[in-house]
């Protein structure tokens, strides 16, 4: 029988559990879990490290981790082993009106184990420089004739702005499908934070380069664009990109391609479009992660997402020849910091009683977000 969380208790300090070994940390985790049973849903992204997801009841990319905190039924708080845009998509879907509803308005707290996990890319669009962007295309085209979509990897905030201006959001699953939605309604795009999703998909579907401006928010007017080449735009790129993806080079490709005949490239839609191109096959985590399972034995490959998630298929697939495609090391410095000390510490507390670091969202901005969020899970 799994045990109710006990009365609050003052919250126990993070710093000793940064001195236990891995093995103690482990065993402590796997005692809290056992003890609070299906209450604890503990999510865990693919780029994760190996020790962390192993704890995790559930892994998978941003859209299939929403989609478990979506479902989500008799838990009674989650732990989200992911970045902060994450865990606040988890705090929207599984805090939602008739989620409260069916739990007589108790709230499932949304745990991050360390509230320094952010992601750079989400870092790069703030609401206020999209407010801003906004309006200042409203000087120079019509907005009425524009549909905002957000990648998943961005704030609440901006879901909510996506929401409100009757958007979408989207994911690298199924950005294609959002476009198309978006397109069925209005002739523009305004697609942030990731310009590599944005143009990867929209190129794939007929939009030429040059239709696709990028729109830099530090630029002193207009994204650093002419009032013209706003007007025969048809996505309008904001400057962001992923620090990881973004080190991936066409000369990683090449390189691949000459010392490994036969090599088959495949990369995530966050790469940059020339070393996307030149790629044979891309696709979201999960879908990397099918194409690799479905392969021959002895079919090799040059994968082009982070470290974490390689190195894994690397292990559970030694019937495959797998390479990581760079020479550098590309890993989510900030997804690495949900570290077993930083999981054990927030599992401990919530089992004594206290969630720490729980990622809310206020009511207005998860009522907007919801909104562009259901039609993301409407769209495949
Ligand atoms: S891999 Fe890139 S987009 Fe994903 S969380 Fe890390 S920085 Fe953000």
């Amino acid at each position: 029988m799994p045990l109710m969380l006990s009365s609050p208790s003052p919250v126990l300090e993070l710093k000793p559990y940064k001195s236990l070994a891995d093995a103690e940390l482990i065993s402590r985790i796997q005692a809290v879990r056992e003890s609070l049973g299906r209450e604890l849903l503990i999510l865990g992204h693919h780029y994760q490290q190996d020790e962390v997801i192993a704890l995790s009841d559930f892994r998978g990319d941003s859209y299939g981790l929403s989609q478990n905190a979506a479902s989500s039924s008799d838990c009674r708080s989650i732990v989200f082993c992911g970045v902060h845009f994450m865990a606040e998509t988890a705090d929207i879907l599984a805090n939602r009106p008739e989620k409260l509803a069916e739990r007589t308005g108790r709230r499932v707290p949304v745990v991050l184990p360390d509230l320094a996990a952010g992601c750079s890319m989400a870092d790069m669009a703030a609401i206020d420089q999209i407010e801003d962007a906004w309006d200042q295309l409203g000087d120079v085209l019509e907005t009425a004739d524009l549909t905002p979509v957000t990648y998943i990897n961005s704030a609440a905030s901006l879901k909510a702005f996506v929401g409100r201006h009757g958007g979408i959001v989207c994911t690298s699953s199924n950005a294609k499908a959002a476009l198309e939605w978006a397109f069925a309604r209005t002739r523009r795009v305004m697609f942030f934070p990731d310009q590599h999703l944005g143009r990867n998909t929209a190129f794939r579907m007929g939009v030429r380069n040059d239709e696709m401006p990028v729109w830099d928010p530090y630029a002193p007017a207009l994204g650093g664009n002419t009032a013209g080449q706003l007007a025969a735009s048809r996505v309008i790129l904001w400057k962001g990109h992923c620090s990881v993806h973004q080190m991936f080079r066409p000369e990683h490709v090449r390189m691949f391609r000459q010392k490994y005949p036969g090599i088959k490239i495949i990369v995530h839609p966050e790469c940059p479009q020339e070393v996307f191109e030149l790629a044979d096959e891309s696709g979201s985590t999960s879908k990397i992660i099918k194409t690799v399972e479905a392969a021959a034995p002895g079919t090799k490959w040059a994968i082009g997402t982070e470290l974490h998630l390689v190195n894994r298929l690397k292990q559970q697939h030694p019937e495959q020849e797998i390479h990581f495609l760079s020479p550098v090391v590309c890993m989510c410095a900030t997804m690495y910091r949900i570290d077993l000390a930083h999981l054990c510490w927030s599992l401990e507390n919530l089992a004594a009683g206290t969630a720490v670091n729980v990622i809310e969202v206020d009511e207005e901005t998860a009522r907007w977000s919801l909104v562009a969020l259901e039609r993301m899970l409407e769209v495949r």
